[in-house]
C-alpha cells in the first residue's frame, strides 16, 4: 500500500502554507472577455440611439411613413446586428452557467480555444462556422 503520508518533512518545517489556485482557472477568461464585448456592444448601440431603453422609434406606430423608415435605414440595419450580437454573447453567457460554453452546437465537439479567444461568443467549431 503506497497510502502512507509521502509528504514527510514538508508539513510544519516549511516557511508557510503557499496557496496555489492554478489548477481549475483556465487559461483565458472567456467569461471577461464576454462581458467586454457586451459592454462594447451596449455602448455601440446607445450611440445609435438603441441603448438601455430598447429600439428607439421601432414601435408600429411609427413604421407608417417611409422617411422614417429611410431614417432609420442604415444605423437601424447595424443596430440589429448588433442586437443580434448582444444576444449571442447573452446566450454564450447562459451556456457557461450551463456548463455546455465551448462546445460546438453541431458536433459538441471543444472549440479550439485560439478560436474561443477571438470570438468567445461563437456557437460552432471551425468545421462548422461557415455552414450557416
Ligand atoms: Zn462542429
Amino acid at each position: 500500500m503506497p497510502t502512507s503520508r509521502p509528504t514527510r518533512g514538508l508539513e510544519g518545517s516549511g516557511p508557510g502554507r503557499i496557496l496555489q489556485v492554478m489548477s481549475d482557472a483556465p487559461a483565458v477568461d472567456y467569461r471577461q472577455l464576454l462581458e467586454n464585448e457586451q459592454r462594447q456592444l451596449l455602448s455601440e448601440l446607445s450611440e445609435l440611439g438603441h441603448g438601455e431603453g430598447g429600439g428607439l422609434h421601432y414601435d408600429s406606430n411609427f413604421a407608417d411613413t417611409s422617411q422614417v423608415t429611410a431614417e432609420r435605414g442604415e444605423a437601424g440595419v447595424l443596430a440589429v446586428q448588433l442586437k443580434e450580437s448582444l444576444e449571442e454573447v447573452a446566450q454564450a453567457l447562459g451556456r457557461m452557467e450551463d456548463g455546455s460554453y465551448g462546445h460546438c452546437e453541431v458536433c459538441g465537439v471543444a472549440v479550439q480555444p485560439a478560436r474561443l479567444e477571438a470570438m468567445p461568443a461563437t456557437r460552432y467549431c471551425i468545421d462548422h462556422a461557415n455552414r450557416s
